[in-house]
């Protein structure tokens, strides 16, 4: 199947006004980008669309649970090391 960029757009705009009504829940595994811990939301058919507040990006995939979702795209903060 194709898809189209103008597609990738309005389903993220969609996405993005979606996320201004709905309530994310903060996990723990936090963006790649700016280290800022992500959320999720569980949309449908074990889809969530993860979201780092801090960039605006939402990303959607299919996981068994939110925080395995948050894992697949962000990253785990480093361990404070405790001596
Ligand atoms: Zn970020």
């Amino acid at each position: 199947m194709r898809i189209s960029l103008a597609t990738i757009d309005s389903a993220a705009q969609i996405i993005a006004d979606m996320g201004k009504h709905v309530r994310f829940t903060e996990q723990e595994p936090c963006c790649a980008k700016c280290g800022t811990p992500l959320a999720v939301y569980y949309c449908e058919s074990r889809v969530y669309a993860v979201r780092c507040s801090t960039c605006g990006t939402v990303t959607l995939t299919k996981a068994g649970n939110p925080h395995a979702a948050c894992e697949r795209v962000g990253i785990y903060p480093p361990k404070e090391e405790h001596t």
